[in-house]
This record gives C-alpha cells, sequence and structure tokens, in this order.
C-alpha cells in the first residue's frame, strides 16, 4: 500500500507526508482530486491528515479559520505582505483543531496558520500579534526564492534574524501595518516567545536579544521604500554585522551607505547604531525595549 509519500521540497529538505490512504477508495490516494489548492502539495482532503508537522487529527482548510472576519483579517493581512514586498500572495491553509499551536512556511511554497496559535494570538497582543507571525512566515518565503539570506551560518539563526526584520519592516511601514513603537513591540515579543517551526530552520535561532535587534532595525527602517528582497537582505547584514552585533565599525574603515536605502534613512538608522547594539547584547532589557 502506498502508506508514506516522500516530498522534496524546492529547498532540497524532505518531509514525509502520508497519503490520504483508503483502501475503499484506492483512486483517491493517487489521483489529484484528493488535493487542496496549496500548490498540490497535500493530499489530505478524506483523512484530514495534514503532515507529521502537525497533530495527527488536525484537519487542513482553505477556506476559513476561527469565523469569518478573522478569516479575511488573515487572508487580508496575507495579500497585504505580498503586496508590500511584491510577491504573488503567498497560499495559505489553516490547520484546524486542538494542538496547532503554529506557523509553518514551507519550501515548497505555501504557510500553513494553526487555528490554536491563532486564538493565542488574538489573547496574547490582537491582531497585531496575528499580523506580526504572518509577516515572518512571508519572509521565510521571500528567502526560499530569493536564495536568502546571503549570509550562510551553520544554524537558523541568519534566516531567522532577518525574517524578524523582514516582518519589522512590515509592523512598521505606512504600506504594511502601519503600527507605531508602543504598538509593535508587544506582537514581536509574542512572536519572538513561540517556537519557530519553520522546517528548514533546525537548531539555533539567535538568542532572544539578538532577535530584538533584528526587528528592531527592520522596524527603524520602515519610511524607506522596499528595495527588493537581496537588496534588503544586503543592506541587513551590513548594518547587523558591522554595527549591531559589534557595537563599532568592524572589518571597514568607511562605512558607506547601502544601496538601496536613502540618505535620510541611512542617518537615521546610523544615529540608532548604539541603541541596537545595546539591544543585542541584552544591556537594553525586553523591558527596556518594550518602552524604547
Ligand atoms: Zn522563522
Amino acid at each position: 500500500m502506498n502508506k508514506f509519500k516522500a516530498l522534496m521540497l524546492t529547498t532540497a529538505v524532505v518531509i514525509s507526508i502520508t497519503s490520504c490512504d483508503n483502501n475503499e477508495n484506492p483512486e483517491i490516494s493517487n489521483n489529484q482530486n484528493a488535493q487542496l489548492s496549496l500548490g498540490g502539495h497535500i493530499s489530505h482532503k478524506d483523512c484530514g491528515y495534514i503532515d507529521n508537522n502537525w497533530p495527527s487529527n488536525a484537519e487542513l482548510s482553505t477556506t476559513r479559520i476561527i469565523n469569518a472576519s478573522e478569516t479575511n483579517f488573515l487572508v487580508g493581512q496575507n495579500a497585504n505582505i505580498a503586496s508590500l514586498f511584491n510577491i504573488n500572495t503567498v497560499p495559505l491553509g489553516f490547520a484546524i483543531g486542538n494542538g496547532t499551536l503554529n506557523a509553518i512556511s514551507y519550501g515548497a511554497g505555501y504557510i500553513i496558520f494553526g487555528e490554536s496559535l491563532y486564538n493565542y494570538a488574538l489573547d496574547n497582543g490582537g491582531r497585531i500579534s496575528v499580523a506580526m507571525v504572518q509577516a515572518h512566515e512571508v519572509a521565510h518565503q521571500l528567502q526560499f526564492r530569493n536564495n536568502i539570506p546571503s549570509r550562510n551560518e551553520s544554524t537558523a539563526r541568519a534566516s531567522e534574524l532577518e525574517a524578524d526584520a523582514f516582518a519589522g519592516f512590515y509592523i512598521g511601514h505606512a504600506d504594511g501595518y502601519n503600527a507605531d513603537w508602543t504598538t509593535a513591540a508587544p506582537a514581536y515579543t509574542f512572536s519572538a516567545s513561540l517556537g519557530d517551526n519553520n522546517v528548514n530552520s533546525p537548531g539555533h535561532h539567535g538568542t532572544a536579544a539578538q532577535r530584538r535587534s533584528a526587528f528592531r532595525l527592520g522596524w527603524l527602517l520602515r519610511d524607506n521604500a522596499y528595495p527588493g528582497a537581496r537588496s534588503f537582505d544586503s543592506s541587513f547584514f551590513r548594518y547587523y554585522d558591522q554595527y549591531v552585533l559589534a557595537g563599532a565599525l568592524r572589518g571597514e574603515t568607511e562605512f558607506t551607505r547601502p544601496e538601496g536605502i536613502s540618505e535620510d534613512v541611512h542617518e537615521y538608522i546610523m544615529s540608532k547604531m548604539d541603541e541596537l547594539h545595546k539591544i543585542s547584547t541584552g544591556e537594553i532589557s525586553e523591558e527596556e525595549f518594550l518602552n524604547l
């Protein structure tokens, strides 16, 4: 019986997915009819099983999470995030059922957002917390599609820090969520408190303090027009490597403005470098971070 299917994701990560094998309807498991619209990657309609990242009793919906109002909110945010980042809207599914405290960005090109996580976000910061999580997950799609982060580390740290920065940019940008810091920081804190289950990211995700500084840097870049994923990537790591982590110019005698960043925004970022460094070391505490 064709009980397990191996699915090769575009990013060379292999996960196994249990098919909806059904002895009474054997044709269902090996044709396209059982597949919903997440790019045809998941076959589950009859047994409800999603994949081994979700509880076995969770069911996939492509139409509804919580209620019509919340579904519209998340679908709208997903479209708005894609619009700001200049990509087609990322296919989005919903994992429904107990224990779905998760949101996962798949290398195959779609995102699944869990119902339990949605409810938890509403109870901890409200809808902006939902938007924050979704922006972070869409950022992973930008990485998959653009072969970024350009920085290669043996762990997931670089991609997680960069996803936090993309999310910060979205949350602060006028064409994004347009949130001031008082609103933005608690949503970030909520998101970062979750276990991150991006399938491409085993291991270390950066310290909490480093992740806060990456999000803050993305948020501070909010007045800059979106420069494109690769340009955002190179700007982010220039600032982050040269100043944020080091606390001073490192490896270069002169720091030139990254391409794609306006002079005004560059000056503004440079005026915040001491603060960003102190966030990254923890010298500015989590509580102080919330009140910046
Ligand atoms: Zn992540």
